[in-house]
């Protein structure tokens, strides 16, 4: 009994410190991936990110005869998740419940109801900033979406957060351009750009053989004075829901886009990081806010 005890520990022992032989030590990398990471991971990866996340947001509609319907979630995902390999941030699972009501008479749209759009914003950035993403980078990667991620970028002074909400633009172009062959103005949803940017993300779901099925001319059928908004515009030029020739997309020109779009998202994440002011300021509007009556004001 007694030596089969004293055997036993002594395993135990030897057990014990082959385990701590094999314990894995921390990931010399952590995956920016948020769902890939384990809890213990995710606290480690808060921290690498001085609690910076990005939120990429895309959208499910149809992009021409030639694109698949969530390009711009692929897209969008593709350049945030290169982005946070450079500078580290934790980037959140899919998300592509934005506004699309304009799409609504296309196949696959998905299109969820303006209250539930706000609120599931709110809800996801909470929950986010409950994980400790203190700031909190919303990625926009679908061109119906600005308006309503400014809007909720706005709403976050209605009521007071402890973590700050920056949107940051669709932002594929700049100085050094390679030239485009398609007229520049009317290039815009799956035209010549967006498929260029989609060769480089998912070159396996571009068909350009197919683009020309369909024209993605201005119809220009409603004509307003410039300032004069309504909501119908985008049909009335664009009832394919297609805006542009993806046909003369090019390799070269996705290339050029996709590293001015990944290096404004490392831009971006890095002067989030260095931002002390944002919250401060924020705390500061709340806290007067709360009493405006003393708030100072010049006589
Ligand atoms: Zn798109």
């Amino acid at each position: 009994m007694r030596r089969s005890s004293s055997l036993s520990i002594a395993l135990l022992l030897l057990a014990a410190s082959a385990a701590g032989a094999q314990t894995p030590a921390a990931p010399a990398r952590l995956s920016v991936h948020w769902e890939e990471l384990t809890a213990a991971d995710f606290r480690d990866a808060i921290t690498r990110a001085q609690g910076t996340c990005l939120l990429p947001i895309g959208i499910m509609e149809k992009h021409g005869p030639h694109l698949p319907i969530g390009n711009d979630l692929l897209n969008v995902r593709y350049v945030s998740l290169n982005a946070a390999q450079q500078e580290y941030a934790v980037v959140f699972p899919e998300y592509y419940f934005g506004q699309i009501f304009e799409a609504k008479h296309e196949p696959g749209t998905v299109a969820y109801s303006r209250t539930l759009q706000l609120q599931l914003l709110q809800e996801t950035t909470d929950e986010m900033a409950r994980n400790g993403c203190k700031k909190v980078i919303i990625v926009n990667g679908h061109g119906g979406n600005p308006n309503l991620l400014n809007f909720f970028a706005q709403s976050q002074l209605e009521t007071p957060h402890d973590y700050v909400v920056y949107v940051q633009g669709l932002s594929r172009s700049g100085p050094g351009e390679p030239p485009h062959k398609s007229n520049r103005a009317g290039d815009q949803h799956a035209g010549e750009s967006e498929t260029s940017m989609s060769m480089i993300a998912r070159p396996d779901l571009v068909h350009l053989d197919r683009a020309k099925q369909e024209s993605g001319a201005d119809l220009a059928r409603v004509k307003l004075p410039n300032g004069l908004y309504t909501g119908i515009w985008w049909y009335a030029k664009f009832p394919n829901h297609y805006a542009g020739e993806g046909a003369v997309a090019s390799r070269e020109l996705g290339e050029f886009e996709a590293k001015t779009w990944i290096n404004a998202i490392v831009e971006a994440i890095r002067a989030v990081k260095a931002d002390k002011e944002s919250l401060r300021l924020q705390n500061e509007f709340f806290e007067r806010s709360k009493h405006p009556l003393d708030t100072p004001v010049v006589p």
